[in-house]
């Protein structure tokens, strides 16, 4: 059969888990050739995802800080808000780091090709591009093809209801937006949107905000998005949902049963489903699961030798550091260099107002094992740099392991909590005691202090200091 091009290792997809393979399989020497059906490099998380959302956070957090700053003695009076000049200077940060990476790729001999790809045979690729099909010979494959919104089947289609990527457009500003689904991509988007001046309401199944995450630590948001947002209706499903001229008419069930209300817009943030289903896996042997997973071992290989895969497609937590990290590993194995994916521990960071990070497992989760843990909170009311920031609902709290001193978890709520999380996940890999965190000087005033008064408060060495 006629053969475009031959690589030693193709790439299906060009997120973080794609890309990232792409270059450490290059600089190891490999001929790599990388597929993405997307006009640029980057995956969800440059083009649609990660990045987007933060240029738009940031745009909120501004309006927001403003705003406060009038109870502090200096008022800037009501916001100008211009969405054109909002999404072209958000389209301009995406721009820079997606043309970014094609310079990197080409300076690395990375081959592109742009198309929608799927497997023919285990060593054989179609590629759908704009000049007609292309065929690809490898030798090992790195599937890394992520993720795509989950769109409930009742739900209709109507400019006014959107998935993650539509919100990110910034097609308008709704009055009344419905935000269905309260997990960290809902509830950033719904910071953005509250910021711009739309009327928020949260329905979200689960009995708390951001399910999975410890309820300690979401509290403090709760609290504060229960003040700024009209209604958080928790345990609460929706059932219906009409498009109308007038409006969204949506019905939903709760505690105080069935109600219906109208919205001019909604954002359907309920999950993200896995791309295994769309690749021609069965062409290559490649087992998916009937969510769409690719089951993987540590060297990221999956039940085909020389076939990987890596990011969304491999299962949870979904997050754009874990898919690179990956990434390396697959791409490092498949150059005949040994590794392997050995991470204890993957941050979780929701972008809201406070942040809300952890890192390890959640008390929940001990007390479910039955783990003997130790734990330690330290209120950010009691830190100088948080009051003087104008927020006193942070907390920092720590996991321990009784038997060592050793720290196992962490939850941070609060300004720059994300930010903060990365020192808990170093502490964790390095199996850092809550002495050698205590003993080691953090600057003052800071936030990061936080940390190593919450060591401190665990190893009973704790003495007020503000
Ligand atoms: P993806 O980034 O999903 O990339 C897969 C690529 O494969 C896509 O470009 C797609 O076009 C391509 N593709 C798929 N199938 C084919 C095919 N058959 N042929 C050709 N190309 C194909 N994560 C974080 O860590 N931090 C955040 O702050 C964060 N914010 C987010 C905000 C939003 C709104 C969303 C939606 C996600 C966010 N995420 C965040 C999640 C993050 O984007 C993903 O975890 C990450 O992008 C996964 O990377 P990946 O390499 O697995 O795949």
């Amino acid at each position: 059969a006629h053969v475009d091009f031959e690589a030693e290792i193709v790439v299906l997809g060009a997120g973080p888990g794609g890309y990232t393979a792409a270059f450490r399989a290059a600089d190891l020497g490999e001929k790599v050739l990388i597929v993405d059906k997307h006009a640029t490099l980057g995956g969800v998380c440059l083009n649609v995802g990660c990045i987007p959302s933060k240029a738009l956070l940031h745009v909120a957090k501004t309006i927001d800080e403003a705003a406060a700053m009038g109870a502090h003695g200096v008022a800037f009076g009501a916001p100008t808000i211009d969405l054109d000049a909002i999404r072209a200077w958000k389209d301009s940060v995406v721009k820079r780091l997606t043309t970014g990476l094609t310079g990197l790729a080409r300076q690395r001999k990375v081959t592109v090709v742009r198309g929608e790809g799927a497997f023919t045979s285990q060593n054989t690729l179609r590629v759908e591009t704009a000049e007609g099909p292309r065929t690809v010979r490898f030798a090992k494959a790195i599937i890394a093809a992520g993720s795509e919104p989950v769109a409930p089947g009742f739900i209709p289609t109507d400019k006014r209801i959107w998935d993650s990527t539509a919100a990110l457009e910034m097609r308008f500003a709704p009055e009344r937006l419905l935000i269905l689904g309260g997990g960290i991509i809902g509830l950033e988007m719904a910071t953005v949107y509250r910021a711009l001046g739309s009327k928020i309401t949260v329905i979200e199944m689960m009995d708390q905000l951001m399910p999975g995450a410890d309820p300690d630590i979401v509290a403090p948001l709760a609290k504060r998005l229960g003040k700024l947002y009209d209604k958080i209706l928790l345990k609460t499903k929706v059932t219906a949902v009409e498009a109308k001229p007038e409006g969204l008419i949506v019905s939903y069930e709760g505690a105080d049963g069935t109600k219906t209300e109208t919205f001019d817009a909604m954002l359907v943030s309920v999950g993200r489903r896995p791309n295994g289903k769309a690749i021609g896996a069965e062409a290559a042997g490649v087992k998916v699961d009937e969510r769409g997973f690719i089951a993987v071992d540590r060297e990221m290989r999956t039940n085909i030798h020389h076939i990987f895969a890596i990011g969304d497609i491999v299962g949870q937590p979904m997050l754009a550091h874990k898919a690179s990290h990956e990434g390396k590993v697959a791409a490092e194995v498949a150059s005949g260099h040994k590794s392997a994916f050995d991470a204890k521990v993957i941050p979780s960071v929701a972008y809201t107002d406070p942040e809300v990070a952890w890192v390890g497992p959640t008390e929940t989760e001990l007390k479910a094992k039955g783990v003997k843990y130790g734990k330690a909170v330290f209120p950010w009311a009691a830190s100088g740099r948080s009051l003087a920031l104008g927020r006193d609902e942070g907390l920092t709290k720590t996991l321990w392991d009784e038997a060592t001193n050793r720290l196992i978890g962490c939850g941070i709520v609060g300004t720059d909590a994300g930010d903060l999380i990365s020192e808990a996940a170093l502490a964790i890999e390095m199996g850092s005691e809550a002495e050698d965190i205590g003993l080691t000087i953090h600057p003052h005033p800071t936030l990061s202090e936080t940390f190593a008064m919450s060591a401190e408060a665990f190893a009973g060495t704790l003495t007020d200091l503000y």
